[in-house]
């Protein structure tokens, strides 16, 4: 086997961010990718000429994934989704409270249940969006262009038109759309239910879309993130570093493992933490 500087176990975003970096800072560098093709849970397919992500993904701009991909070469395209959107309960329809102060104007709730809902958005993103499963559909055109984003006040159920912020296809007329269930901890997901349930809930958002369907992927089972970083795991990852103390050499980086930023952030995040530490050490 030929020398190589760096072996790179994983080809999703931090791996490939990783070898990439050392790539370019001049380093030979190996990517070791178990399955047949590159990007983990950030790859997409293409159906109908369209790209379809793995259930709905967004990069927020404001975060440090961008700043990283930034220093790749790589500018991410696409717009930014509006702020706004719809609340679903059984046949209702509300809009959706994104601002604290729209939250604070809202018939939709009383007090009592505004304070509710930011206790339950605030529980959402300390554990309740690790695992779900997904229901992402290419439709010839979408029956209620008006709703681009909707969650369920019932279900943890998710909707959103990612064709309103960018392309995925050179169509006029296709719309790439996602639905999601997140499954809670302590769930055992029942999976032809949750997908009656993620159909219905398309069905009450969008009337008639079965008959505009062109591709139809279902995926049961995905993981979201292996760990989501609450402020706990911030504060004991804040002391660690991904070199691992115990194997000189060996790095961790993920979104499993990461003091900054979430998901995809924090995946390039650590990467790019790893490889500033690796290169440090060899300047050395
Ligand atoms: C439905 C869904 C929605 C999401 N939405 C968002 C979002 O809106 N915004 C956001 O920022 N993030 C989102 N994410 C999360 C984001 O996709 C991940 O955080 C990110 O892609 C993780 O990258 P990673 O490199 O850490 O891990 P992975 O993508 O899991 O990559 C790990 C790679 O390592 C390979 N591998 C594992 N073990 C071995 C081995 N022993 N040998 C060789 N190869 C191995 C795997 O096959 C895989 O390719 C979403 C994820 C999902 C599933």
């Amino acid at each position: 086997m030929e020398h190589v500087d760096v072996c790179v176990i994983g080809g999703g975003l931090s791996g490939l961010a990783s070898a990439v970096c050392l790539a370019g800072a001049g380093k030979t560098v190996m990517l070791v990718e178990q399955s047949e093709r590159l990007g983990g849970r950030a790859s997409s397919d293409v159906y109908e000429g369209c790209f379809v992500n793995r259930g709905p993904h967004a990069l927020c701009q404001k975060w440090i994934g961008m700043k990283v991909l930034g220093q790749l070469g790589i500018v991410p395209k696409g717009g930014t989704l509006a702020l706004g959107g719809t609340l679903t309960e059984r046949e209702h329809e509300y809009e959706l409270p994104m601002t604290p102060l729209s939250l604070l104007k809202t018939n939709v709730f009383t007090w009592k249940q505004k304070k509710e809902f930011l206790s339950l958005l605030f529980r959402l993103t300390r554990q309740d969006l690790e695992k779900g499963a997904a229901l992402d559909v290419i439709v010839k055109r979408l029956p209620n262009p008006d709703i681009s984003f909707a969650l369920d006040l019932e279900q943890p159920l998710y909707f959103s038109n990612h064709s309103a912020a960018a392309v995925f296809t050179n169509h006029p007329d296709y719309q790439v759309i996602h639905t999601f269930k997140y499954h809670r901890a302590s769930e055992i997901p029942d999976s032809d239910q949750d997908r009656e349930l993620l159909e219905a809930f398309l069905d009450r958002l969008q009337p008639g879309w079965q008959n505009e369907v062109l591709k139809k992927r279902y995926l049961p089972a995905m993981t979201v993130s292996h760990s989501l970083v609450t402020p706990e795991r911030a504060a004991m990852l804040s002391k660690e570093s991904p070199a691992i103390k115990e194997i000189p050499g060996l790095y961790a980086v993920g979104d499993w493992f990461a003091r900054e930023g979430l998901l995809a952030d924090a995946a390039l995040a650590s990467a790019y933490e790893a490889v500033q530490d690796i290169l440090k050490m060899e300047g050395k």
